[in-house]
């Protein structure tokens, strides 16, 4: 049996279907606007450990335990526009998760929710498609993985563009790690050592808001670190803004 709390998030999401395209997150829902819609208190410091204990973990558990469509992979970070890693986790999916959820969302869309649904929910505001300006400019996130880890090290913490290196204390050096292609809808790059770079924090942001171009052959490079032609002309077509 679903739960009350579950039960009315259920019953936003499914509102709020007509509006979403699969594969498309920005028409998805964020953490904290599920509480704004049902009024909810935010109960941890990150929203969707908040919902997690208000209904997400029982909704979630129910459509995975009575073979529903996992709809609670509408419900999205704004920070990474994309579901927490319990979505993916708790379905036991590891690999092409991209596509999964992607399926999950076309099969949410196509299910008639109708008999688990008490009342129709009428509340949902009619820009919740937009995300506002401040989520656009909170998504860009430093990620530290092992592979990045890897990339930054494999390059002495060199900023391969312009080959700063930030000493910082104790004889520690700071740099980041890009992903050329980027991950994530849309672009869909992969998580590979030849598909990163290692950067100074101006050169990454530049790289991410495509402020400059890439070019190889200026590049520094260090032995045991490639990186494919591949993404670097993907760089170069669709994420540079000349
Ligand atoms: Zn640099």
């Amino acid at each position: 049996m679903l739960d009350e709390q579950g039960r009315k998030i259920l019953e936003v999401l499914v509102a709020h279907l007509p509006k979403v395209r699969a594969g498309k997150p920005e028409t998805y829902l964020g953490y904290k606007k599920i509480h704004e819609i049902l009024g909810l208190p935010q109960l941890r410091e990150r929203w969707g450990e908040s919902l997690k204990v208000q209904g997400l973990s029982s909704l979630a558990e129910w459509t995975k335990s009575n073979e529903l469509p996992a709809i609670t992979g509408l419900i999205i970070s704004m920070e990474t526009y994309e579901p927490g890693e319990g979505y993916f986790s708790l379905f036991n999916k590891s690999e092409n998760i991209y596509e999964w959820w992607k399926g999950e969302i076309e099969k949410s869309k196509a299910f008639d929710w109708s008999p688990y649904i008490q009342e129709e929910f009428n509340l949902v505001p009619a820009d919740l498609t937009v995300p506002d300006r401040k989520d656009i400019t909170i998504s860009r996130i430093i990620r530290d993985t092992p592979l990045s880890r890897r990339v930054k090290s494999l390059n002495n913490q060199q900023c391969q563009i312009c080959g700063i290196s930030i000493e910082m204390p104790a004889g520690k050096k700071y740099s980041e790690a890009h992903h050329i292609k980027p991950l994530g809808q849309p672009h869909n790059g992969p998580d590979i050592i030849e598909n990163m770079i290692c950067v100074c924090p101006n050169h990454h942001a530049m790289l991410d808001y495509g402020a400059i171009k890439l070019v190889a052959s200026n590049l520094l490079f260090k032995p045991n670190h490639s990186i494919s032609e591949e993404f670097i002309n993907y760089h170069n077509e669709y994420i540079h803004k000349p």
